[in-house]
């Protein structure tokens, strides 16, 4: 199975790592993907360019060959709409199940995403736990989706939907810009190469 975790990644931080080695080992994957997006559909443009996203995720995952990246959302131009992104993915991996790792706040939001629904023609969905979210009520549309069982997601290439627990860490990439700004110690909340990558470029100054 393939994981695809995709981002703003503005910046990276242990949230998203955590989360990522975890589900990483649950769900037995081949290979995750942290896949940055370029211009979010669904929300204003990053502060920061894509490319420093990127540079800082590669500095992230260095040392972690368990995880790779998926640049191809930052190398299409345009909106990132993340249908577009599995269509293609899937036409490369025919047989195998991709799954859409979000956590619970995404998931909230999804049914704004374009096409949101087709998004199951082409992959899995399992949402993470987060910290001070609590996933909606799930309408009609997920009760042939819906399964309680991992491994369940081995038995077709896509469709389902999973809820899967993992280690809550109350950390957001908001909270990090915010404590740049007010000049605020970020340690421990992403890694300190990445602390010092932001410090060097005088991102997320005021
Ligand atoms: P921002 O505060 O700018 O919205 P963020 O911290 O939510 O950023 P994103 O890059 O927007 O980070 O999130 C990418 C994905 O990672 C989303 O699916 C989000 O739900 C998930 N995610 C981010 N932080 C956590 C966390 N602490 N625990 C679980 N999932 C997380």
């Amino acid at each position: 199975m393939i994981g695809i975790y995709g981002g703003t990644f503005n910046p990276i931080h242990y949230g998203h790592l955590r989360t990522a080695i975890e589900v990483n080992e649950l769900f037995d994957l081949n290979e995750l993907r942290l896949l940055p997006c370029s211009l979010p559909a669904h929300r204003e443009n990053p502060s920061v360019s894509a490319k420093m996203r990127l540079e800082m995720l590669e500095i992230a995952i260095k040392d972690y060959p368990q995880l790779g990246l998926d640049e191809r959302e930052i190398k299409r131009s345009g909106v990132s709409y993340m249908v577009d992104t599995l269509a293609e993915l899937r036409h490369e991996v025919i047989d195998t199940p991709i799954i859409l790792f979000m956590g619970t706040d995404a998931f909230n939001g999804l049914s704004s995403w374009h096409r949101w629904q087709d998004l199951f023609d082409y992959a899995h969905i399992v949402v993470m736990t987060r910290p001070q979210f609590i996933p909606r009520a799930l309408p009609d549309f997920y009760n042939d989706k819906l399964v309680t069982v991992r491994e369940s997601l081995k038995s077709c290439v896509s469709g389902k939907i999973f809820f899967q627990k993992v280690r809550e860490l109350d950390i957001s990439a908001t909270d990090i810009r915010h404590a740049f700004i007010e000049h605020k110690n970020p340690s421990f909340l992403l890694p300190e190469p990445i602390i010092e990558y932001i410090r060097a470029h005088n991102l997320y100054s005021a």
